[in-house]
């Protein structure tokens, strides 16, 4: 599957919670900033690597810097600030 449709599967809070990954936040500051819980964040980045097929948090800010050049390509991910 292409990286970009990938990036698809990710639902708008995942994408938040990449975003500040990508910002270099921590899980726990993530946590705060959104006020859930850790676990809740754990959770959530735990389903965005899997979904972009990636073992490791590094791995998946790389893909979404990627996607974000390529954002202007994606059709069903428009909803994603550019
Ligand atoms: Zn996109």
């Amino acid at each position: 599957m292409r990286m970009l449709n990938r990036f698809e599967l990710l639902t708008p809070r995942e994408r938040t919670i990449l975003t500040h990954l990508q910002n270099g936040l921590t899980a726990t500051e993530i946590a705060q900033g959104e006020y859930v819980g850790l676990a809740t964040v754990r959770t959530q980045i735990q389903s965005i690597l899997m979904k972009l097929g990636v073992n490791n948090q590094l791995a998946a800010v790389a893909v979404a810097n990627r996607h974000d050049q390529e954002h202007w390509r994606c059709r069903n991910c428009q909803e994603v600030a550019s």
